[in-house]
């Protein structure tokens, strides 16, 4: 069976690993086994060698949504607006992240994934849309599941996978794509110009988006699409 790690979220109120079942569900379908992998202390005696055999225990990774990611990490100040992070998350992410692409491991991003996929390759974000982009919309819906559309590009691998030049798509995030990394290219936007979707200029098999496709794809296949596609390049890597 495929083997898809998906990076866990951390409930800090509770204290609890959490992961929303959408992604579970998601990777269910693609049938494919989720394996929800441990936010590793930071202190563990063997962080090296155990990311190193936990990249290798998978067959794919899906990088899912969480917390801001620590400005330090692409060279900023932090500014108030910015939100509260877990450096537990950042550097397992990263960890996971710098793996993954060294070994040529097919991954998702979704949301922080996309961000995490960005930051990790040079680039960098706005902390904040509503404070640093001037005349973007609002991209904080919660519990909407279609908050606006992107235009996707047809030349993409986004495209040949979603099949769509128009794409309704959940929206939850204060923050997106500032400078985006040199080996990366978009692939979809919202109409006010925000980078909404990313992939890879060369052949690393990676997909990065800003919504959350986990959360509509049970009702629309475009979304599924995605977690389809992750799944059989991850078959085909074996
Ligand atoms: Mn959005």
């Amino acid at each position: 069976m495929v083997i898809i790690g998906l990076s866990t979220n951390l409930d800090v109120k509770n204290g609890v690993d959490s992961m929303p079942r959408d992604y579970v569900l998601s990777v269910l379908r693609a049938g494919a086994l989720p394996v929800i992998l441990p936010m590793l202390p930071e202190d563990h005696p063997k962080y090296d060698e155990f990311m190193d055999k936990t990249i290798n225990s998978v067959d794919g990774l899906l990088f899912t949504g969480g917390l801001d990611l620590e400005p330090v990490l692409y060279k900023e100040a932090r500014i108030p607006q910015c939100h509260a992070s877990l450096p537990e998350r950042d550097k397992a992410d990263m960890a996971l992240f710098s793996r993954a692409i060294t070994v040529k491991k097919p991954f998702l991003g979704i949301c922080r994934g996309l961000q995490l996929c960005n930051v990790a390759l040079g680039g960098s974000l706005y902390q904040d849309i509503p404070t640093q982009v001037k005349k973007a919309m609002n991209h904080e819906h919660p519990g909407t599941p279609h908050a606006h559309e992107v235009s996707i590009d047809e030349d993409s691998i986004l495209h040949s996978i979603i099949q769509s030049r128009r794409l309704p798509v959940t929206s939850r995030h204060h923050q997106s794509i500032k400078q985006l990394s040199h080996l990366l290219r978009v692939s979809a936007r919202a109409d006010d110009g925000i980078i909404e979707a990313v992939e890879f200029l060369d052949d690393t098999p990676g997909l990065c988006v800003q919504w959350h496709p986990e959360n509509l794809a049970a009702a629309d296949p475009r979304h599924q699409a995605l977690f389809d596609w992750l799944v059989s390049m991850a078959k085909k890597r074996r």
